[in-house]
């Protein structure tokens, strides 16, 4: 029977085989890895990533979507189908604690919280290819100094070196998403660039400084950070928070922590 797409799960489905193609080929998946795939859907990536002989999890929230992989995957013994949320979902638990490649054309409406909750298992994994939109992937790569620099971006380059790859144009999906995609990898640094001592920290003045990112630090960050404390770390408290850098706001976090204890 055919699947109507669920807008509520973010349903686009990749349709054309030149893209598929190209992003299986620029994943090079081999018979010895594991593979983690968040939403197979309609298997359009699945098959050629299963055909490589990798061992994959798929993990699908559809349970419509889920049983017909279940079914279709049956013969396949290195397929496993989990049922389930990504967001809330333990990938240590689903993969046994072993070392993983992580893949996905992600559902575009839960894209950041689950960029976030994936970054979390960055020890255990080796790298991501992810579709998602070419906006977001613009803001994952950007640099300090332009607008698209921010929270998404400091928080994906803390823990990955990202690297934008290629577009992707509605016309590759039914149905068409009203966006233009693109193609993201992210791997995981061996050791972080910057030192942070107390992530929540780092999380909570990135987060308060680009939540009103027009202000200036003194301002923005006022409740936290006396601006007399950020000028001994040399950073001008009339700077807005878009020109800082990961080093900078590493140091930031330095003196909420301090204050903190
Ligand atoms: N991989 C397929 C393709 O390329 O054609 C489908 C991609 S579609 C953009 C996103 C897929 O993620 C859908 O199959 C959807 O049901 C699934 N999905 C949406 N939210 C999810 C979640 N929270 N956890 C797991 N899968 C999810």
């Amino acid at each position: 029977m055919q699947h109507r797409a669920r807008k509520r799960f973010g349903q686009n489905f990749l349709t054309d085989s030149s893209v598929v193609s190209r992003i299986v080929n620029t994943i090079a998946p081999m018979a010895d890895q594991l593979i983690l795939e968040i939403g197979p859907g309609q298997a359009a990536l699945t098959w050629p990533l299963a055909d490589s002989g990798a061992e994959l999890v798929l993990l699908e929230i559809d349970r419509d979507l889920a049983s017909r992989l279940t079914t279709q995957f049956a013969a396949r013994d290195n397929v496993r189908v989990c049922t389930g949320d990504a967001l809330k979902m333990d990938f240590a638990e689903l993969t046994g604690g072993r070392a993983f490649r992580l893949v996905g054309n992600l559902p575009y409406n839960i894209s950041t919280p689950l960029l976030f909750h994936v970054l979390q298992w960055g020890t255990l994994i080796d790298d991501m290819h992810f579709m998602l939109q070419k906006e977001v992937v613009n803001r994952m790569a950007a640099s300090p100094g332009g607008k698209t620099w921010g929270r998404l971006s400091l928080m994906c380059q803390y823990h990955c070196a990202v690297t934008p790859l290629f577009d992707v144009p509605p016309s590759a999906f039914s149905p068409a998403p009203k966006v233009e995609s693109a193609i993201v990898r992210l791997v995981p640094h061996p050791r972080p660039p910057v030192q942070i001592e107390d992530f929540r920290s780092f999380e909570k003045v990135v987060g308060q400084a680009f939540s009103q990112r027009r202000k200036t630090l003194r301002n923005s960050l006022r409740s936290m950070i006396d601006a007399a404390d950020m000028e001994s770390a040399g950073i001008d408290p009339g700077a807005r928070p878009e020109t800082l850098g990961l080093a900078e706001f590493a140091l930031l976090s330095g003196i909420l922590e301090s204050k903190e204890q």
